[in-house]
């Protein structure tokens, strides 16, 4: 059935109609009054979302490109960092650093695992030197649906003093608390296909104070992505290159959105739509592919082990045209992912599940009583 397709993707993921309307029209010139105006309350609803006063600059990119900008500009080649490597997006993230000649050590978890902040506290306690420039986080890994324990790491890395503290945020803001002044985050990157509710094509990044210090005095080359040239821009409501125009007019309305439903609430709705997800799947006997400790609340993940898990997205595609992400590198066929972020209702939970199980029964799996994973998440939905 045409037009019916239902993301359950950990990016990009569902737009409301309101942000889709909000993009149609002509664009405006950026070099405008009106453009000011749009640019200027988007930038304090974005302090508002960021919990900080910081600087949140604007990238026409997508997350990575945000992140690449978080990491070149703080840093000169030959510098020291500690890169947490526990799954895609951590490992590219020390890619990049070797792509610009930062020597990275890769702190590394199994994919499933979350990062050991000991690891973290150990390495930074050593370094009596002050060598280690910056500490690069992935807070939500979400190739396996893990969250990292940001908070406890990053208090080893205030404990050390002089390293920089640059994270991901891409898959957990938006979807858990992220306070980046109460826990002194420098920089954070995010992109827009992810927890803002609007399509791909903007990457944010927040600068802290000590971060910009650094920036005096990084050597890495620059230009499209040297953020000073947005700070400088943003003091007078504009950018230093042609923004994506319509996707500021998306994302005017998606903050306005998020600002009506309130932080609280759609960190709890996230909360919530993991812990019924996570009990539907269980009660399929489908075994999760990580704990309840360290699971995203943006992504849940599930290695079935007695039916394919690409049989199973394949049918939940062209069958109910829902869309499940696979699993990633070594992954592939191991898992299969279910995100739950941004603009999801409940309502959309239970759809994906009932799918669920109309395409466990269809490929013959048939260790759960039917309406078990129904039965679980209602459950888990009215507990609260
Ligand atoms: C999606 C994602 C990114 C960014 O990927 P892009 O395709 O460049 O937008 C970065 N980190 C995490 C954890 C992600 O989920």
């Amino acid at each position: 059935m045409d037009d019916k397709l239902m993301l359950m993707i950990p990016g990009p993921t569902p737009v409301p109609e309101k942000v889709l309307s909000a993009m149609a029209k002509h664009p405006i010139g950026h070099r405008s009054g009106d453009f000011s105006k749009i640019q200027a309350e988007i930038v304090e609803n974005l302090k508002w979302l960021h919990q900080t006063q910081n600087d949140v600059l604007i990238l026409a990119a997508s997350g990575t490109g945000a992140m690449e900008a978080g990491i070149i500009n703080f840093l000169s080649a030959g510098d020291r960092v500690l890169v947490g490597c526990n799954g895609k997006f951590g490992d590219r993230w020390a890619e990049v650093c070797d792509a610009y000649g930062v020597n990275a050590e890769r702190i590394t978890a199994e994919w499933g695992q979350p990062l050991g902040p000991e690891q973290f506290r150990e390495r930074l306690e050593r370094d009596r030197e002050k060598q280690i420039k910056a500490v690069i986080i992935t807070h939500s890994e979400t190739s396996a649906g893990v969250i990292n324990d940001l908070e406890t790491i990053n208090r080893h890395v205030k404990a050390h003093g002089e390293a920089l503290i640059i994270v991901d945020t891409v898959t957990s803001l938006g979807a858990t608390n992220v306070p980046v002044d109460e826990w002194g985050l420098d920089v954070v990157g995010s992109g827009s296909q992810k927890g803002y509710m609007m399509p791909p094509g903007l990457g944010f990044v927040s600068v802290s104070a000590k971060a910009w210090e650094a920036y005096k005095t990084a050597k890495l080359p620059r230009y499209y992505l040297d953020l000073g040239k947005y700070r400088k821009s943003a003091a007078k409501d504009t950018t230093p290159f042609t923004p994506a125009i319509n996707l500021f007019f998306a994302l005017q309305t998606a903050l306005q959105m998020m600002k009506a439903e309130g932080l609280e609430t759609i960190f709890a709705r996230h909360h919530r739509q993991s812990r019924a997800t996570r009990s539907a799947i269980a009660a399929l006997g489908l075994p999760l592919f990580t704990t309840d400790e360290c699971s995203s609340p943006a992504i849940t993940a599930v290695a079935p082990d007695r039916v394919d898990a690409e049989q199973i997205r394949s049918v939940m595609r062209k069958r109910f045209d829902i869309a499940l992400a696979g699993g990633q590198d070594h992954l592939k066929g191991k898992i299969f992912r279910i995100g739950h972020l941004g603009f999801v209702a409940d309502r959309d939970i239970l759809s994906a599940i009932a799918a669920l199980e109309a395409t466990l029964q269809e490929l013959g799996y048939e260790s759960f009583s039917p309406g078990a994973g129904i039965a679980a998440a209602a459950k888990s939905f009215n507990a609260l």
